[in-house]
């Protein structure tokens, strides 16, 4: 007999409590919450993520939705199945950035305590180069805004290891 394994099944929002609706996002039915604008993506286990740097400054995202809405944060995604986190970066960052980018480069890979929908799954950060001038920004529900931030004087970070690596990069000049 092959193991049945199922992921999480949330029927209201860990945020507000109501009950999630559907709702279809890139050809899929999603359970999600109206309120919070909130999206619950089971059978998620990783996330990459990119630090991006320029003339002393990061480039950082204002994230549009919950978890930690209208705070500031790496740009960083899901891994789908099958992809390297590597890949993962690559197809992300430009799609919410704007900037193709290349050569990723291994920082370190932390584990995410304080995301509801999928706790405990691990981000694995690249350092990665930007090439050319910024293009159109293909995601537009997943942030707010993006902007440089020189690390003496960064915006509002809401996840615990986005602040935990910029307090490492602070420390490594
Ligand atoms: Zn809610």
């Amino acid at each position: 007999m092959p193991l049945e394994i199922q992921p999480p099944d949330y029927h209201y929002c860990p945020f507000c409590g109501s009950e999630l609706t559907i709702r279809q996002e890139e050809g899929q039915d999603r359970k999600y919450c109206v309120q919070d604008n909130w999206t619950y993506y089971p059978h998620v286990f990783g996330s990459a993520g990119a630090i991006i740097e320029k003339d002393r400054k990061v480039l950082l995202v204002r994230r549009n939705r919950q978890p930690y809405k209208d705070t500031w944060m790496f740009p960083a995604g899901f891994i789908e199945f099958g992809e390297h986190p590597e890949e993962t970066v690559l197809r992300e960052v430009p799609e919410e950035t704007g900037y193709q980018v290349y050569n990723p480069r291994f920082f370190g890979v932390y584990q995410i305590e304080d995301d509801p929908r999928a706790r405990g799954h691990f981000l694995f950060i690249y350092r990665v180069a930007i090439v050319g001038s910024q293009n159109k920004i293909t995601d537009q529900e997943e942030n707010s805004a993006i902007g440089w931030f020189s690390l003496d004087n960064l915006p509002v970070i809401g996840w615990r290891v986005h602040n935990k690596i910029l307090q490492e990069l602070r420390s490594e000049r």
